[in-house]
C-alpha cells in the first residue's frame, strides 16, 4: 500500500497528540475532531482498510477495539458513551488510506450517520 500520514505519526515524522502506544498500536487525537473527544486508533502495521484485512489481523483487530475500550475510559466518556467507528473504501468516507478506528463522544451522536 502507499505510504500515509499514518506512517509518519507512527515514525514520530509528524506530531500527533499520541493518548496511547504499544507494540501493536498507537492512538491520538484526531487533527480535526467531529466531537469533544476524538481519538484515532491505529495498527502500526499498514493495513489499507477493512477490505485489505484477513485472518492473520485477527488479533490486531480486536485488540484495536480493547484499546478503543481503553481511551474512551481514560478520556472520561465510558459513561455517557461513545461510538466506535471505521469508514472504508470511497462511499465508506475514507481519507487516510492506513485502517483506524475512531473513538468519538462528549456529545450526543446523531444515528443514522449522513
Ligand atoms: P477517515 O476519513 O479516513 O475515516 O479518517 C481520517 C481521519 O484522519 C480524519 O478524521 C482526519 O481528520 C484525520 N487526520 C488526517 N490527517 C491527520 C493528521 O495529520 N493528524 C491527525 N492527528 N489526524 C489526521
Amino acid at each position: 500500500m502507499a505510504e500515509t500520514i499514518f506512517s509518519k505519526i507512527i515514525r514520530g515524522e509528524i506530531p500527533a497528540k499520541i493518548v496511547h502506544d504499544d507494540e501493536l498500536c498507537l492512538a491520538f487525537h484526531d487533527v480535526s475532531p467531529q466531537a469533544p473527544v476524538h481519538v484515532l486508533v491505529i495498527p502500526k502495521k499498514p493495513i489499507e482498510s477493512l477490505e485489505h484485512a484477513s485472518d492473520e489481523d485477527v488479533a490486531v483487530l480486536g485488540h484495536l477495539q480493547i484499546v478503543a475500550q481503553r481511551v474512551a475510559r481514560s478520556l472520561g466518556i465510558s459513561e455517557s458513551g461513545y461510538r466506535v467507528v471505521m469508514n472504508c473504501g470511497r462511499d465508506g468516507g475514507q481519507s487516510v488510506h492506513h485502517i483506524h478506528y475512531h473513538v468519538l463522544g462528549g456529545r450526543p451522536l446523531a444515528w443514522p450517520p449522513g
